[in-house]
């Protein structure tokens, strides 16, 4: 079976999200997706995120649909921040040997690679597949990578000048072999292998979303599932306590005039 780790802080889960990971499966045949939301994602602590619960119901109404998509707990409450080579691990000990396992992502998230806790063995644990973004481009693959992992400009410049000696324009599977172009779609290094996702253009961000959530459902739901918009006013997520209350008075205060306004008639 193929399956894929999607982990992140989906706060909230949103469209782009959903593209990214059908737009995996159906190019690269996965039979399962995890999407696993961190309890403390450790590059995200900046900012007060809302409760795991209602992160996770959301993932879950969003992933309803769809049955090779899957709601986790991998990067539920452990106490300390998720970091991707244990949640990866723990995941490959659940999983047969026979399964292969790819880490989905972005290429925003991916650029920030090289910072990551201990990148040489996520990159030696599975196969990456990285989704473009708007705004990111897929061409600064390699520039990104753990400097022990970057092929040198030389090495590029060397292995390009082979190939169209040779007249091959694609990858071989030699220990060499490099290639970020998003023709072919793959780049093989020794230590990494990192498939292409260019099909990916959805403009939505959940830093959008919070923004917008005092807005209707029909609004929300241009960035998100209707269920997940429903969901979010239910819930009254991302509106600031000030705000809700302030709303509940003026709402309070109109309908106390209307019924003063009763009482007079
Ligand atoms: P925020 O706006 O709060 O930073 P986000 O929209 O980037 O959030 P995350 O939950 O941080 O969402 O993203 C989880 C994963 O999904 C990351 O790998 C990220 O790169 C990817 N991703 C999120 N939105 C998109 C998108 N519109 N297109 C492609 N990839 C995306």
């Amino acid at each position: 079976m193929k399956v894929a780790f999607f982990g992140g802080t989906f706060d909230p889960v949103h469209r782009g999200h959903l593209a990214v990971a059908r737009a995996a499966a159906d190019k690269f045949g996965l039979d399962r997706i995890y999407f696993a939301p961190a309890d403390i994602p450790p590059h995200k602590q900046k900012r007060k995120l809302v409760d795991f619960q209602h992160r996770f119901a959301m993932l879950a109404l969003a992933t309803a649909d769809d049955k090779r998509f899957v709601p986790s707990l991998l990067d539920a409450h452990t106490g300390a921040p998720n970091y991707s080579i244990d949640t990866v691990r723990r995941l490959k000990t659940m999983l047969k040997k026979t399964d292969k396992l790819y880490f989905l992502i972005g290429m925003d998230a991916f650029k920030d690679i090289a910072s990551w806790r201990q990148p040489e063995e996520l990159f030696a644990e599975c196969e990456f597949i990285v989704a473009s973004r708007p705004g990111f481009s897929l061409t600064q693959v390699c520039a990104v990578l753990p400097q022990s992992l970057r092929p040198s400009v030389a090495t590029i410049k060397q292995r390009s000048l082979r190939m169209r000696q040779s007249g091959h324009s694609t990858a071989t599977k030699s220990p060499v072999a490099h290639q970020a172009s998003a023709e072919n779609g793959h780049v093989i290094l020794p230590g990494v292998t990192v498939h292409l996702l260019p099909d990916v253009h959805e403009r939505v961000s959940s830093t959008q979303i919070r923004a917008a959530a005092a807005k209707s459902v029909k609004q929300l739901s241009r960035y998100v599932p209707l269920d997940v918009a429903e969901y979010v006013r239910k819930e009254r997520l991302y509106v600031a306590p000030g705000e809700s209350r302030q709303k509940e008075a003026v709402r309070r205060g109109k309908m106390l005039s209307l019924q003063q306004g009763s009482q007079h008639r």
